[in-house]
């Protein structure tokens, strides 16, 4: 049942709070008064670019800036070994184009279109499209390995995983990323919190007031560069952009990422964008036991959906966000996705299938849609009615005439074992409106002026991507944007020494 939220503070009143009340906020907690009395630090320290957060866009930005001859050292909230943010915890799949030619480029850019119905960026886009493979040239350039490229069912545009492949090959390259960031002099302080920008009187923002263990601390720099993360455990953001119960969906990924980038930043003037409704968020059905890594979306387009009352509610060649979305509305938020023995030998599927075998998660099987239906606790005649009905509109792969219609990758469900990813339940993965900036990365102001010396990249900076995106494309965002962010940002150095 939908509760009722009252919201303490309204949208507007948000925004005129953080944009432009001098410094009434605190991080992760709309708690207007508490920041406004941040004394100024006594302990100060000098970079060339101070940049915040060690996820992809963060490491990818502070290496580049490094490349470029910049001094720089990271910030991170969390304590050592527990950095790398939801960046470490990704698949590790990164949206690339299939080669460097101009046609292939334009098929990128068509495919990320078409996933955010025209709505993302189409300057931020081109800049994906352009550089994606040249990124992760630059990484391969750093030691860092990949996969083979593998095809995204129903697009053009290729994804590349972090060798030796899912989930496991992000820790490998942070990790890689850390040690050449560390090796050329760069600095890391852990259980550091970037708590506000220092603006100095021209307006430029001058570096970051930070707290650790010992109290505030400034970082003072030529640049920043925010690379924080979304903001998808801010229960009172969510509730006030997305819906009042978006906070009830489980959070994917780590339980800090409280939107702290967007919050600085606003603070400085800086613009949002793609905030607001379900459409700013990405979801995917998942399995309670693992919500990060139990995400059988590889398998999702191929199998046959049904909600707690044994009925279909989508259709499952869409992919794995819209049928996250569509889980989020069935009853009781959970779902079962069906598959039977022929479907299993899809490539998808099978490694889906093994994805959760590894991770010791069980996949329901019987021998029959009855046993199956008694397993996954749905009425059995419904089920057995809803596959017959699908079964039957099936033909060359499409079943126009089912309800919901399948419009690609129908198979029948007819073949012993019948097979359940069980139980999915949504959760978040991406929240997509943030920072709003320009092809540098840097921070802007609604009416389009650059903050000075602001950069955002990754998932804390808005505008790419709505409703949907392309699996890899977030991380593709966070590689080619921090490594624009970051040799930019060591630029401004130049420029003003
Ligand atoms: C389970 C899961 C799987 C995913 N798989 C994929 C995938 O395969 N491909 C893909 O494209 N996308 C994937 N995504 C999305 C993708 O991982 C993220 O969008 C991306 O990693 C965000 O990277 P980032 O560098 O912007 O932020 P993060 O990696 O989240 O890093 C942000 C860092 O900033 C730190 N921080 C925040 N606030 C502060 C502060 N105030 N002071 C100091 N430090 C701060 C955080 O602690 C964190 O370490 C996945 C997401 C999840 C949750």
């Amino acid at each position: 049942m939908k509760k009722e939220k009252k919201l303490e503070c309204n949208r507007r009143e948000f925004i005129r709070c953080v944009g432009f009340g001098a410094g009434l906020f605190t991080l992760g907690k709309l708690d207007w008064a508490e920041a406004a009395l941040l004394p100024q630090a006594k302990r100060k320290e000098k970079y060339d670019v101070v940049v915040v957060g060690t996820g992809l866009a963060g490491m990818a930005a502070a290496v580049a800036a490094q490349e470029k001859g910049a001094r720089v050292c990271l910030l991170e909230k969390l304590p050592e070994g527990q950095d790398g943010g939801n960046s470490r915890l990704a698949g590790g799949f990164i949206a690339i184009t299939k080669d460097k030619s101009q046609g292939a480029k334009e098929e990128y850019v068509k495919d990320f279109m078409k996933k955010s119905m025209g709505k993302g960026n189409l300057a931020l886009t081109k800049i994906l499209a352009d550089q994606s493979l040249e990124a992760v040239d630059w990484l391969k350039g750093l030691g860092l390995e990949f996969t083979d490229p593998v095809t995204v069912a129903g697009y053009n545009v290729k994804n590349v995983i972090f060798k030796p492949g899912p989930y496991q090959g992000m820790p490998k390259g942070l990790a890689t990323l850390k040690s050449i960031f560390i090796q050329k002099g760069g600095k890391i302080f852990f259980a550091t919190k970037a708590k506000q920008l220092i603006l100095n009187d021209a307006g430029t923002v001058a570096g970051v007031r930070a707290q650790d263990a010992q109290g505030l601390k400034d970082f003072q720099a030529k640049a920043v560069i925010l690379a924080t993360g979304g903001y998808s455990a801010n229960k009172e953001m969510l509730e006030m952009f997305v819906d009042p119960n978006a906070d009830d969906m489980m959070v994917r990924g780590l339980k800090v990422l409280t939107g702290d980038g967007h919050l600085m930043a606003r603070e400085a003037g800086a613009m949002w964008v793609n905030m607001g409704g379900m459409v700013s968020l990405h979801v995917a059905a998942v399995s309670p036991k693992n919500t990060a890594a139990g995400n059988p979306f590889m398998a999702i387009a191929y199998t046959v959906g049904i909600n707690k009352e044994g009925n279909r509610y989508i259709d499952e060649s869409l992919g794995y966000v819209a049928n996250g979305k569509a889980a989020m509305r069935q009853p009781g938020q959970t779902v079962a996705m069906i598959f039977d023995e022929n479907i299993k030998k899809q490539p998808g599927v099978t490694a889906a299938v093994q994805q959760f075998t590894r991770l010791g998660i069980e996949i329901v099987e019987a021998e029959s849609l009855a046993e199956l239906a008694a397993k996954i606790d749905v009425p059995s005649a419904n089920l057995e009615k809803t596959i017959s009905e699908f079964n039957a509109n099936v033909a060359n792969g499409a079943a126009p005439g089912a309800k919901p219609p399948k419009s690609a990758f129908a198979f029948k469900i007819e073949t012993p074992k019948f097979y359940a990813f069980y139980p999915l339940v949504p959760g978040i993965t991406i929240t997509f409106g943030g920072i709003k900036i320009n092809e540098h990365a840097q921070a802007l102001e609604p009416d389009g002026k650059v903050i000075p010396g602001l950069y955002a990249a990754g998932e804390c900076a808005g505008g790419l991507f709505y409703e949907d995106y392309i699996g890899g494309a977030s991380l593709a965002n966070c590689l080619v944007m921090g490594r624009i962010a970051g040799y930019h940002a060591a630029l401004a150095k130049k420029t003003k020494s």
